[in-house]
């Protein structure tokens, strides 16, 4: 029986609907350069069970091998057609955009991805400092410490769930960032955290985190007020990266700390 599914860019910019045959159970991923660094879950639909609902225009970045679409308003990536490859010619949909999916629970198949069928994906040594960087090369982040030396998180809140976001949290001062006027920032809910994604291929690489106003503190008792002011400019120190854009890693060969507990009461505004 035909299942139907909706999904949205977290802004809900673009929407669509999605009859499937079934019920969905698992996605494709693709090991080209794009896919790695957006860490998309595909599902081959036909324009057939496919409907866009709220057409908000997308952004398009094409390289050689994919054009892909993603909301130049909040990032999230929704559809690509690779132009070589074992994906060529299908259309591909992000399953990360179904408000009626856990990525944390999709099969993943990856039968299809044979990554000598790209040349542009050999993985290296992830070398210090580290680069990160967004696929075009406009935004760069430059880690002085390993990796594997800090905690290394994903959780699927809308949006972590959206960017395929991995996160690290070194302190500002073991990071140096370029390219910043290369990207947009989308901020949502109650705006203590910034997005930052590259303005022309949409890859997030690292956040900003602004916190709430200091002021909300004076409300508090002197006692808990220092312990909270504590934690706010400990939180304030912090420069969070997105470890999926690491050139030269394979996320699969790092320890990453799942957080499995879903919406946090997201909704479609
Ligand atoms: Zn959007
Ligand atoms: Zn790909
Ligand atoms: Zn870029």
């Amino acid at each position: 029986m035909a299942v139907l599914y909706h999904g949205n860019c977290h802004c809900g910019n673009y929407q669509f609907e999605l009859s499937s045959p079934g019920e969905i159970s698992s996605a494709l991923t693709c090991p080209c350069s794009v896919c790695l660094k957006k860490g998309y879950l595909w599902l081959e639909v036909s324009s057939g069970n496919f409907q866009t609902t709220h057409d908000g225009r997308l952004t398009e970045y094409r390289t050689s091998s994919i054009q892909d679409k993603f909301c130049g308003q909040c990032g999230t990536g929704i559809v690509a057609e690779h132009l070589s490859g074992p994906l060529q010619g299908k259309i591909l949909i992000n399953g990360r955009t179904l408000r009626e999916i856990n990525p944390f629970q999709l099969a993943v198949n990856d039968e299809v991805s044979d990554k000598r069928a790209f040349g542009d994906n050999e993985l290296r040594r992830a070398l210090l400092p580290h680069n990160f960087s967004c696929h075009c090369g406009a935004v760069n982040a430059q880690l002085s410490l390993p990796v594997a030396h800090l905690d290394i998180r994903e959780d699927n809140c809308s949006s972590c769930v959206r960017n395929a976001y991995i996160g690290v949290q070194p302190t500002k001062e073991q990071v140096a960032i370029s390219g910043r006027g290369n990207t947009f920032e989308y901020r949502y809910g109650q705006k203590f955290t910034g997005l930052s994604h590259c303005i022309t291929c949409g890859v997030l690489v690292y956040k900003t985190v602004y916190g709430p106003p200091i002021t909300i503190f004076d409300r508090l008792p002197a006692e808990m007020r220092e312990r909270a002011l504590a934690v706010y400019y400990r939180n304030m120190s912090l420069q969070p990266l997105n470890v999926r854009t690491l050139d030269g890693i394979d996320t699969a060969s790092l320890r990453i700390e799942r957080n499995d507990e879903g919406t946090e009461g997201y909704e479609l505004g």
